[in-house]
């Protein structure tokens, strides 16, 4: 089975043949839409060839495109979990549950980011999302998953399963195949190891949860894990980073 990766401006996104149409996995931010449909043209997919949307949480750079796609074709249907349902409503990144930065490093580089971009790139910093999307309203025919459940009785003929990996957010899902490629969102990451997220996204409302996931993720035999942010990696870079943050080096937003 192959995955073919979409790099937006910073989420990646997934699509996977099945039949003749594609499963997509995540979207981006609201602003990624040229990039997106630039992305999909160079692999030859229209937009009226994806049947499916997995989002894998509600987050502004995973949901951001959801309407402008519906829009183009509304027979997709759209998977998700059943928490992601009233926070797509607020429009906003949940922090209701809690959560901070990994560690101060991180916190320290994001303000220096938001100084740099505020002095040199004013214009762009209108564009970005600051954690807020396009509300997004459950159809009909979209699919709420409360327990993990088979591809195949959703509808989707590809041999898996989803996994729910919460600890990130609430709503976190995984799509976990039975060859062992894992596509987590962002319940695992490849970005900024330099500052010591160790494989962990940077933003995390439960560290206890998000590990538990990652056992998961680990006994369930994934081999591969595909990212929302940053590269693939083989499952035992989680192996042998699990726990290695900790809750008392974590800082608030
Ligand atoms: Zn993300």
């Amino acid at each position: 089975m192959e995955i073919i990766q979409l790099k937006l401006s910073v989420t990646n996104c997934f699509l996977i043949k099945t039949d003749n149409k594609y499963v997509l996995i995540d979207t981006g931010y609201e602003y990624d839409w040229n990039l997106f449909c630039k992305r999909l043209t160079s692999v030859g997919v229209r937009l009226s060839d994806i049947s499916h949307i997995i989002l894998t949480h509600h987050h502004d750079d995973h949901c951001g495109l959801l309407n402008k796609i519906l829009k183009e074709n509304n027979n997709i249907q759209v998977i998700m979990s059943y928490l992601a349902k009233d926070l797509l409503l607020k429009g906003e990144n949940d922090q209701t549950h809690g959560g901070g930065l990994v560690n101060k490093r991180i916190k320290q580089l994001i303000f220096l980011k938001q100084v740099y971009i505020g002095i040199h790139l004013k214009k762009i910093i209108d564009k970005k999302s600051n954690l807020k999307f396009p509300i997004y309203k459950v159809r009909e025919n979209d699919i709420l998953v409360e327990e993990e459940i088979r591809l195949k009785d959703i509808g989707i003929n590809l041999n898996g399963k989803i996994l729910k990996t919460p600890g990130h957010t609430i709503d976190s899902i995984s799509v976990l195949f039975d060859d062992g490629d894992c596509i987590v969102g962002d319940a695992a990451a490849n970005m900024l190891q330099f500052a010591g997220t160790k494989y962990c996204v940077i933003f995390i409302c439960n560290i206890n949860e998000y590990y538990e996931s990652w056992r998961k993720i680990i006994s369930e035999n994934s081999q591969r894990i595909f990212p929302a942010h940053g590269k693939p990696f083989l499952v035992e870079k989680l192996k042998i980073n699990i726990w290695k943050n900790q809750k008392k080096n974590m800082v608030m937003n």
